[in-house]
C-alpha cells in the first residue's frame, strides 16, 4: 500500500507519521508514505499554486493544472484511488475506509485557502471526502487522519485480534466496550477514602463467561 500526498506543505506530515504503528508499519515495509510538494509541477518563477476565483468572492483558489500534471505523474498502480478533500465532500466513515484499504495507491489532494477549482473534483478525483461537518485551514489533517485510519486495516499492522473487538468493526458493533487497568480501586483525594472510582466488579471476578456477556451487553448487543 502506497499513500502519495500531494500538498503545499509537506513538513507538516512528518513527525505525526514517524511515531508509533505508522513509524512501524513503514519500517516493516508494510505502507510507504510520500509526500509530495504541489508546487513542483509549476513553470513560474514564483512557483504559483493558486490563482482569484471567477465571479469574484473571498480568497484564493488552487488551480487546475498543477494537480492535474501531479496526479498524472504519480499515478502508478493500476488499482489506485486519487481523493480530495472539502466540507462538502462524503463523510469518512469506518465503511469506507476499510474499502480504502483494498487500493495498492492512494493520491491524496490537500488545499488551503479558499479551496480549489470545481474542475479537480469533477475529472480528476474518484471521490471527495469531508472528515467532519466543520471547516478546517486545509487538507492536511484530514489527510493525516485518512492515512492512519486506512493503515491500520492493512494486514499486520496491528494486530488482527485487536481489530475484531474494535469501534465500528461491524454495522451492529457500533462502539468497543469500556476498559480498565490497574488500580481497581482509584482514591482521586488520597485522604478521603470515601470518594473512591472503581472498576466494575465483575471485570476483577476471573468468570470469563460472565466477563464476556458483560462486555457484549456494554456494546449493546
Ligand atoms: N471555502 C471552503 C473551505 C475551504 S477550507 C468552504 O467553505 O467549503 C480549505 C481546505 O481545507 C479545503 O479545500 C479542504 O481541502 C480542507 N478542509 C477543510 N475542512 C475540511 C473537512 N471538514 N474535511 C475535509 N477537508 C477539509
Amino acid at each position: 500500500m502506497r499513500f502519495d500526498i500531494v500538498t503545499i506543505f509537506p513538513e507538516a506530515f512528518e513527525s505525526y507519521f514517524n511515531i508509533s504503528i505508522l513509524k512501524r508499519a513503514q519500517k516493516k515495509g508494510l505502507l510507504k508514505i510520500y509526500f509530495h510538494n504541489l508546487r513542483d509541477w509549476t513553470k513560474d518563477k514564483h512557483q504559483t499554486v493558486d490563482d482569484r476565483p471567477f465571479g469574484g468572492g473571498a480568497g484564493m483558489i488552487f488551480k487546475v493544472e498543477p494537480i492535474f500534471k501531479a496526479v498524472k505523474e504519480l499515478k502508478k498502480a493500476k488499482k489506485s484511488r486519487v481523493i480530495l478533500f472539502s466540507p462538502r465532500g462524503k463523510l469518512l466513515d469506518q465503511k469506507r475506509v476499510r474499502s480504502l484499504s483494498r487500493y495498492k495507491q492512494i493520491i491524496l489532494l490537500c488545499p488551503r485557502y479558499e479551496g480549489v477549482d470545481e474542475r479537480v473534483a469533477r475529472y480528476i478525483a474518484d471521490e471527495t471526502i469531508s472528515i467532519g461537518n466543520y471547516v478546517l485551514s486545509g487538507g492536511e489533517l484530514p489527510a493525516m487522519v485518512l492515512v492512519d485510519a486506512v493503515s491500520r486495516l492493512i494486514p499486520k499492522v496491528i494486530k488482527e485480534r485487536s481489530l475484531k473487538e474494535e469501534s465500528f468493526s461491524f454495522p451492529d458493533f457500533p462502539c468497543e466496550y469500556p476498559q480498565y487497568t490497574r488500580p481497581a480501586i482509584f482514591y482521586p483525594y488520597p485522604k478521603n477514602k470515601r470518594k473512591a472510582w472503581r472498576v466494575p466488579k465483575i471485570l476483577l471476578s476471573g468468570n470469563h463467561k460472565e466477563i464476556e456477556q458483560w462486555k457484549k451487553k456494554q456494546e449493546g448487543l
